[in-house]
């Protein structure tokens, strides 16, 4: 049996116009409307004054209060279910593995990032704490509740790693290390291990290390964007926000030499106007430095400056997702694959049969994140619905079963075929 691309085959799965991957003409992010003066800042918040008490869950209807780090904190949905303190299912999984927390502040992130629900230029229209990150509501509670739920019974937590994201504002760095101090306090982080989703622009080489000395295991850095040219247009100087690549690039660096090689890391979005072989460079060139690339599907959030525009077809997500895999974890590198004029992957590096295997195998098409206890190339952080709608997973959250590979070699254009 083999399962490699018919030579003719250029069937798309995709998109009406025919194409199966989103170009850079076409991945145009819109510009920010002003927002009135009285509502910046968390205007409408810090007017409203109310005093936070327990959970508040987004689209309360009522003006989001005073939460703020280190006291609160949010957690996506998901996590909340598994923690017990919000009823709900999700599709197709019992839990996640991931407790992943985010900084909050009722003046919200201050960066503009064009495919974030948390954008500045959404204060304008929303308070902060009912906007979404992309797809997921995320509600927010207090630190210590979520710590005393855990410390409970650490040895039966359904958890296998606690991730704190930071957002970009002025309290973020101080506010990380009190919440990693208040896990570490009641939880050993050798026990449930923790990983930081930094926010560089705020950030020192001193900050990396104070993560480190304080029991931190694995640092990540949202690059998100492929290039230099898409960061700047999606979360620099294109939208009126502050980030800069190089600085990513220098606390990543930063990252490599403190925690060393396997424990860091980068995000990467995939379908924001990159070819394929831009993001596999990079993917490659992350692995060289001894790091993971932790992907995503570009899904165009509501009310952000990119919300008209495609989602990645799953063609394209597909292609990048296995060859990602078989970069980080096949030993497989760039050189050894082949791509077409227009940057898309055409041949992965591998005999038939060995593709076969991995595809079979299932693996590639789960979240990729940081490891959790299971084996290294299954990501703790599976962020059910993160990136797609459950009627179209573009990264599973569990394990891809016959029925979802039999449609993933669809979406890759790889049919089993008998010899
Ligand atoms: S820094 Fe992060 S949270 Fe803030 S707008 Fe950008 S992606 Fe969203």
């Amino acid at each position: 049996m083999s399962c490699v691309k018919s030579p003719e085959s250029t069937q798309s799965h995709s998109r009406e116009d025919g194409r199966d991957f989103n170009s850079s003409a076409v991945m145009q992010p819109r510009m920010p409307n002003p927002t009135p003066r009285e509502l910046r800042n968390g205007g409408r918040v810090k007017t409203n004054g109310r005093q936070p008490t327990g959970i508040y869950q987004p689209n309360n209807n009522f003006l989001a209060p005073h939460m703020q780090s280190p006291e609160y904190v949010q957690l996506s949905t998901a996590a909340a279910i598994t923690l017990g303190i919000m009823q709900g299912k999700m599709y197709r999984c019992e839990c996640t593995r991931c407790l992943n927390l985010l900084l909050t502040y009722p003046e919200g992130c201050r960066a503009n990032c064009a495919y974030c629900g948390l954008a500045r230029h959404r204060e304008a229209e929303r308070d902060y704490a009912d906007r979404n990150f992309i797809r997921v509501d995320w509600p927010a509670v207090p630190i210590d509740d979520i710590v005393n739920i855990v410390a409970k019974d650490v040895a039966n937590t359904p958890f296998h790693r606690m991730c704190i994201s930071m957002i970009t504002h002025p309290k973020s760095d101080r506010d990380t290390v009190s919440v990693l101090k208040k896990w570490t306090a009641q939880i050993d982080p050798n026990t449930l291990p923790v990983s930081i989703l930094s926010n560089p622009t705020t950030m020192t080489r001193h900050d990396v290390v104070t993560l480190k000395d304080l029991g931190a295991d694995i640092f990540t850095v949202a690059l998100d964007a492929a290039t230099p040219e898409i960061f700047d247009r999606t979360r620099g100087k294109g939208v009126q926000s502050p980030h800069k690549w190089s600085k990513y690039w220098e606390i990543l660096l930063s990252a490599r030499e403190v925690f060393g090689a396997q424990k860091f890391g980068a995000h990467i979005i995939v379908g924001m106007g990159e070819t394929e072989h831009e993001v596999l460079k990079l993917v490659q060139h992350i692995a060289n430095l001894g790091g993971h690339s932790h992907m995503f599907c570009f899904f165009p959030e509501q009310g952000s400056l990119m919300d008209h525009l495609p989602a990645t077809p799953r063609d394209q997500w597909r292609r990048v997702q296995l060859a990602r895999y078989l970069i980080d974890y096949r030993d497989v590198q760039i050189d050894q694959m082949r791509f077409d004029s227009e940057g898309r992957i055409t041949g992965y590096g591998l005999t038939d049969s060995e593709l076969c295997d991995v595809i079979d195998a299932g693996i590639a098409f789960r979240t990729s994140g940081c490891p959790g206890k299971i084996q290294e190339d299954i990501s703790a952080c599976d962020r059910p619905y993160g990136d797609s709608p459950p009627s179209n997973i573009a990264s599973f959250p569990f394990h891809p079963r016959k029925k979802d590979l039999t449609k993933i070699r669809r979406q890759l254009d790889i049919p089993i075929v008998v010899r």
